[in-house]
């Protein structure tokens, strides 16, 4: 059996590796020549952590991730702690720890896992075409492969999503700006071993620690789409969004490099169930594009990956069955996960300003019972135990 694997990324690079694992034939393409993800770093939540456990990489993410042993919000004024909270009974009830880990690291961890060389650079598919017994991919350079399979990993611009579903669904601005980089770790702004958010106004400033002691940092800020960008102004916008807020803030925004900030207008597309047509498998952002609220669509895109192979390593009644038993697994889950993404997105991002204001004030009562109990949830959630 060969399966054709398209994009290079998060979800594609799991595919390849999870398929390989099983003695799969697998052939990477990736349109770009050089990957360079939209974001500094991502939090790994322990359902894709045990993803990647699952895949061989429990011992080279340990090396990558920060140690995030509590959890805090913070006052934007004043930087008053609202709640404060250990990550431990998380981790017990479980049984993993979440990392955050750079992208580049991350990315670079997947190529060499599953064999840098192995994978083709500068392929673009421009379409795709099935018959009875296989399916091809035509690249921009105007060359094809083909195999038995083909799992379309290419993000949430997908170009293949509409071949399967015959439609091209729009995707969604959620309403809000995230600016993210990586910043050496100053305990004058944020302990070393926390997640530390600043909430008010709808806006939010976060700092998760990851290896090499850096924080990765986001900024969210709820504005219209397509506002002139400017590498040259970041800082002075930030500080602008940003006027009034407590010390740590103002200091973050002084330390960061606006030449490696990114900046990010967010969407999600509405879910769909189907994922698979004949031998086409959607997987990661193609299948499920979210917001990052939940920190949730890099690790769904590990779970597709692990579900994806274990069915067709599993069953033997033909490729196209094994792809639909992934779709019936998969497509409540994923749904699920853009949902709550997209509910925690609207809270936190002031869509309702009365209803932002009472998550502060509930904030406020917080233990860390009720928010670890939602993030169990979805932590469980997911295929392996
Ligand atoms: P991508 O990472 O987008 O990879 C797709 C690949 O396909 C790319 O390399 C692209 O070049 C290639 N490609 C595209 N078109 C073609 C084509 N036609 N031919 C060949 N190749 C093609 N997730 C989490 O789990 N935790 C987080 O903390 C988190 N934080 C986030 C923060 C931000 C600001 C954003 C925007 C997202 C965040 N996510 C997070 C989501 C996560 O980044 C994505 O869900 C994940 O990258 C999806 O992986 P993917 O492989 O499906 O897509």
């Amino acid at each position: 059996m060969k399966a054709i694997v398209i994009g290079g990324g998060i979800g594609g690079t799991c595919a390849a590796i999870a398929l390989k694992r099983f003695g799969i034939e697998t052939a990477v393409y990736e349109a770009v020549k050089e990957i360079k993800p939209v974001g500094a770093a991502i939090s790994i939540w322990p359902n894709g952590v045990k993803c990647l456990n699952y895949l061989g990489m429990k011992d080279a993410l340990r090396e990558l991730g920060g140690q995030m042993r509590y959890m805090a919000y913070k006052e934007y004024q004043h930087g008053q702690t609202m709640t404060r909270f250990s990550m431990d009974p998380l981790i017990q009830s479980v049984g993993e720890q979440p990392y955050p880990v750079a992208r580049a690291e991350l990315q670079s961890m997947l190529l060499d896992t599953y064999g840098r060389d192995s994978v083709q650079f500068g392929k673009r598919v421009t379409h795709v075409e099935e018959s009875a017994d296989s399916v091809t991919a035509w690249f921009d350079d105007g060359t094809s492969a083909t195999g038995d399979l083909l799992i379309a990993a290419d993000g949430t611009h997908s170009i293949i999503r509409q071949h399967v579903l015959g439609f091209a669904p729009e995707r969604r601005y959620a309403g809000y700006v995230n600016w993210n980089g990586l910043v050496d770790i100053d305990e004058s702004i944020a302990p070393a071993d926390q997640w530390t958010t600043f909430v008010g106004e709808g806006k939010r400033v976060s700092l998760m620690p990851v290896s090499g002691n850096r924080f990765y940092f986001f900024f969210d800020v709820p504005l219209p789409k397509g506002l002139l960008q400017d590498r040259a102004t970041v800082r002075e916008d930030l500080q602008r969004y940003f006027a009034g807020w407590a010390a740590p803030v103002q200091k973050l925004i002084g330390l960061i490099n606006p030449e490696t900030t990114n900046r990010v207008e967010i969407h999600d597309i509405d879910p769909f169930m189907q994922l698979v047509k004949g031998r086409i498998a959607l997987l990661g952002d193609s299948g499920h594009s979210t917001t990052p609220d939940i920190g949730q669509g890099g690790c769904a895109a590990m779970e597709d990956a692990v579900v994806l192979a274990n069915m067709l390593q599993t069953n033997s009644l033909g490729i196209e069955d094994a792809l639909l038993r992934y779709q019936e697994k998969r497509a409540d889950r994923v749904k699920d996960l853009v949902l709550k993404a997209r509910k925690r997105c609207d809270v936190t991002h002031g869509k309702d300003m009365a209803v932002t204001g009472q998550w502060y004030e509930d904030l406020k009562q917080e233990t860390g019972e009720r928010i670890l109990s939602g993030m169990c949830d979805t932590i469980l959630g997911g295929p392996l135990e």
